[in-house]
């Protein structure tokens, strides 16, 4: 069997829409969006839903129980579910690979530290082993975002700008299989520990750069308001090119902007750690969507960064003390 039932998929996405959780159509087989088939980059405004500006799945995503019958019965798609709009917090726990501990593992970590246990929920299958926790957004009108690797090895996040593949969608390819139901607990909400460890890391998110004295002097950058705010528009200007990448440009993107934030790190304003994570939390909808793994996003960041560090980017002169140096 390579695609599930039709008739299971579209009663379970009725069902998600019961729920209030919007939801939108996958390509059959794989995790990538039906609609659009175009990103914002490549938007001519033919398509129906773009006339008045670009519409992304998380905007077409819907509870509307008459064009989810009408999708549906028309082709097999997948079933995904828009985080963010459905007010979820999804924990993704990735298994052990390449030596790295499973998202389990460092879980359980967390949870010694903090005295305190994630509480049973709603939780879904993954084709390789995975876990996806469903949990209730603490605040619905401000939504947590997306986070890779950033709470540790092989645990994901999925929240505002995420999706998560929900049952009983079945994938293709190697890394394929089934999405399954672990555990129908009702969705619990998410605890209070666990939400501030991803806003204490996440406060520093979307380019608020941190400014280290010791490499600031070196580069005689001025640590002045219009130094920091032309940093931020520069490095949210990068992170906003790789969410849009095009199909076939998604991996030259973030190579591109890694070296862009490269640059920028070795002048001082950019903490480099920080970049990295920015880079990271950027690709994470190509990597939920199989556009590369977390392992390759990892590898081409480091490889851009490292580009970038050896070549200082150039600020405008009237940004420097002292003109710096020639
Ligand atoms: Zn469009």
């Amino acid at each position: 069997m390579t695609t599930a039932d039709r008739s299971q998929l579209l009663n379970s996405a009725l069902a998600y829409a019961e729920a209030g959780w919007p939801i939108f159509p996958l390509r059959p087989g794989t995790k990538r969006p039906a609609f659009p088939n175009h990103t914002e980059a490549t938007c001519d405004r033919s398509d129906r839903r773009c006339h008045d500006g670009h519409t992304g799945w998380e905007a077409r995503a819907t509870l509307d129980t008459g064009r989810i019958e009408a999708a549906w019965r028309h082709r097999p798609y997948g079933i995904a579910i828009a985080c963010g709009p459905a007010g979820l917090l999804v924990v993704d726990l990735d298994p052990a690979k390449n030596g790295q501990p499973s998202g389990a593992d460092t879980l359980a970590v967390l949870e010694e530290q903090a005295g305190q246990q994630l509480p049973a929920t709603w939780t879904v299958g993954t084709p390789r082993g995975g876990r996806h926790l469903y949990y209730r957004q603490p605040n619905i009108r401000r939504p947590l975002g997306n986070t890779a690797g950033r709470l540790g090895p092989g645990i994901d996040t999925r929240g505002a700008g995420g999706y998560v593949v929900a049952p009983p969608t079945i994938t293709t390819g190697p890394d394929g299989g089934p999405y399954w139901l672990v555990d129908d607990h009702e969705p619990a909400d998410l605890p209070h520990w666990f939400s501030q460890l991803l806003t204490t890391s996440t406060r520093a998110d979307r380019s608020r750069p941190i400014l280290h004295n010791d490499q600031r002097q070196l580069h005689q950058i001025a640590d002045t308001d219009r130094a920091r705010r032309y940093v931020t528009r520069a490095v949210a200007s990068e992170l906003d090119r790789i969410v849009a990448a095009a199909d076939g440009q998604r991996n030259h993107t973030l190579f591109c902007a890694a070296i862009a934030l490269g640059q920028l790190a070795a002048t001082g304003l950019v903490d480099q750690d920080q970049a990295e994570q920015q880079l990271l939390d950027a690709a994470s909808a190509h990597v939920a969507a199989g556009a590369y793994s977390h392992h390759q996003a990892r590898s081409t960041i480091a490889s851009g960064l490292r580009r970038g560090l050896a070549e200082p980017r150039r600020l405008p002169a009237d940004l420097t003390t002292t003109g710096a140096a020639s």
